[in-house]
């Protein structure tokens, strides 16, 4: 899938912008404040359906307007289409050439976008809410059934912490079971990221840090003592279904269900020891980095291509020697990649032949 060409209305600060992209390097520099980011939230909604930063997806709608549209052209092996994706305070709708589309799927064909931004640097410093989005982004990128899968999910845990909130334990046991089918469902998929990952992490993280460097580690680790390491489907289901009976009394008590897909982390380690209050900065951001490329190459293999990159400001918050690592190794990509800095300078080295320079002032 290659995009060829991007159309944004009244998106943030964007009030129209039109693009034609590189098929490799499209290089975005401008001030601060000009609407950098706010293009490549722009191309990260039309590829996911989701917003880049946290917050509601109304507000990316420009402040006075009703509603925002980005749209663009993408080509794949199928032949072309366009998609476009509408925001407004009721939420999104997506089509394809110019249908709108219940199901995803033939949206998502094809598509897969990886970014990177300098609030990743702290994934592994920070609470395991990000570090659950940087799974859930990873697995949807790898399988988009995914996306309805942790719709299901969301539903039956809504339902069920509404039924522990009404605090009537008979009523809650018939919302229990929708919640472990699609839990187990969830844990099975970020199970099988992980196998697919830790490898690849490991690889990327020792290349990063030369000769000497740590081991890096990733461990799941399931709230309430959830193991994730063996079983199918069912029996995944059956042990967060006994978890959740243990702590029905506290469930009930809170009005909130404690465990689940919703309430793990990723534990990153280094030589075994948790990485969050072992590791230096500096072995932290490589940790990042690593995941970022492992996500990457795990893409580009099953995929058979790699997925479209946005890298937002990262060559100026990483230090110099991680920063070639990561140009030189978005170099030998076949990728289309979009990248932000306020320095055209940083951005020179991953520029090649085919880049596009765009210069971002004021949302235009
Ligand atoms: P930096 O280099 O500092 O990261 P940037 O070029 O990435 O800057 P953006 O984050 O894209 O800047 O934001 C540009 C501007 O968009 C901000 O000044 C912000 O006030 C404005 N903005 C954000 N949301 C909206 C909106 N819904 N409508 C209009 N303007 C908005
Ligand atoms: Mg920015």
């Amino acid at each position: 899938m290659r995009l060829l060409s991007l159309a944004i209305r009244d998106f943030r600060n964007i009030a129209s912008a039109d693009l034609a992209p590189s098929p490799r390097a499209t290089i975005l520099i401008g001030e601060n404040g000009q609407g950098k980011t706010n293009l490549l939230e722009a191309v990260y909604l039309l590829a996911t359906l989701k917003p880049l930063r946290a917050g509601r997806l109304a507000e990316l709608v420009r402040f006075g307007e009703a509603k925002a549209v980005v749209s663009g052209d993408f080509a794949g092996a199928g032949g072309s289409r366009t998609i476009a994706v509408e925001v407004d305070s009721t939420g999104r709708r997506a089509t394809v050439d110019g249908k709108a589309q219940d199901r995803l799927d033939s949206y998502f064909e094809g598509l897969a976008a990886v970014c990177f931004s300098p609030d990743d640097l702290s994934l592994v410093k920070q609470g395991p809410e990000g570090r659950r989005r940087f799974l859930d982004r990873a697995a949807f990128n790898r399988w988009p059934a995914v996306l309805g899968e942790a719709r299901e999910y969301l539903r039956a845990l809504r339902s069920r912490n509404a039924a522990l909130r009404g605090a009537v334990p008979e009523v809650e046991a018939s919302f229990r079971e929708p919640l472990v089918r699609a839990g187990a469902r969830l844990l099975l998929r970020r199970r099988e990221l992980l196998r697919e990952l830790t490898p690849r992490v490991a690889a990327a993280f020792a290349e990063i840090s030369g000769p000497g460097a740590p081991a890096v580690s990733l461990a799941y680790r399931g709230a309430g003592g959830l193991e994730l390491s063996a079983g199918d489907e069912a029996e995944l289901g059956a042990r967060l279904g006994e978890i959740l009976e243990r702590r029905l009394a506290r469930d009930l008590e809170r009005g909130y269900t404690s465990a689940g897909p919703h309430m793990d982390d990723l534990v990153l380690g280094l030589n075994d020891r948790g990485a969050r209050l072992y590791a230096s900065q500096g072995q932290q951001r490589a940790i990042v980095l690593a995941l970022k490329v492992a996500e990457i190459e795990n893409l580009r293999h099953a995929l058979g291509r790699p997925p479209l990159l946005l890298l937002d400001d990262v060559s100026s918050e990483l230090d110099p020697q991680k920063n070639r690592y990561l140009l030189e190794y978005l170099a030998t990509l076949p990728a289309q990649a979009f990248l932000t800095a306020t320095d055209r300078r940083l951005l020179e080295p991953a520029a090649g032949p085919e880049a596009t320079f765009y210069k971002v002032e004021a949302g235009r």
